[in-house]
């Protein structure tokens, strides 16, 4: 019975006087893990959030580059909440200006899952990351690299394509439609949410051969 009143009067000494009593009670470190373990599971039942923010980590670890040869990420326009087709709908996607002809690189490396042809995207080209969590559109292109063909290995930065007009593009504007979907299943994965991908478009646009070849050049000094 004795211990049963010296306990909460120590709560009370230690919760008042924190700094001062803490060496005097053993009984703290004791009590502590009885208090904090069951509120964590109480907390977690709402999965949403925690698995949407593994998919951003997941997509800032990949350090995306910007599929256009020479362009810094800060070339590339706010142009995800665009409305198109009169208001209709938002645009989703980032266009990048660039020469007629200027080489499209992957985003990342990852496989080729579609060479494609449509009236809005002309000549198109859809990819994935390593683990196929989201999938890359690139559209308007003027042609596809040498011998691009569908279910092929691509690095990042590997060049993929070049810049155009196809499809719906205006004539004298050449650029790349780029779009990051979320890989949702099998049969639809060319139509999960898009996000916008500037936050994670974190590297210049840098051909792989030129990265290659740099890395090759042996020092002369
Ligand atoms: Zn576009």
């Amino acid at each position: 019975m004795r211990a049963i009143s010296i306990l909460p009067a120590l709560a009370i000494i230690t919760a008042a006087c924190g700094p001062a009593i803490r060496p005097l009670g053993p009984v703290a470190p004791v009590r502590a893990p009885e208090i904090e373990l069951p509120e964590p599971p109480s907390e977690s039942p709402p999965p949403a959030a925690p698995l949407a923010l593994d998919d951003e980590e997941y997509l800032t670890a990949r350090a995306l580059m910007v599929p256009v040869d020479g362009v810094t990420p800060d070339r590339v326009p706010d142009t995800f909440w665009q409305a198109r087709d009169g208001g209709a709908r938002a645009h989703q996607a980032v266009d990048i200006l660039a020469k007629r002809g200027t080489p499209v690189l992957a985003a990342d490396s990852g496989t080729v899952l579609r060479l494609a042809r449509n009236a809005l995207g002309g000549i198109t080209i859809y990819a994935t990351d390593p683990e196929r969590r989201f999938v890359f559109y690139y559209a308007h292109l003027d042609g596809y690299a040498a011998g691009l063909h569908e279910g092929q290995a691509v690095a990042q930065g590997e060049v993929i394509g070049y810049v155009g007009t196809t499809g719906n593009a205006p004539k004298n504007t050449p650029h790349l439609h780029f779009q990051v979907m979320r890989y949702v299943d099998a049969r639809t994965w060319w139509n999960g949410p898009p996000l916008d991908p500037r936050p994670f478009l974190t590297q210049p646009g840098t051909r792989d051969s030129v990265v290659r070849a740099a890395a090759a050049v042996p020092r002369q000094r």
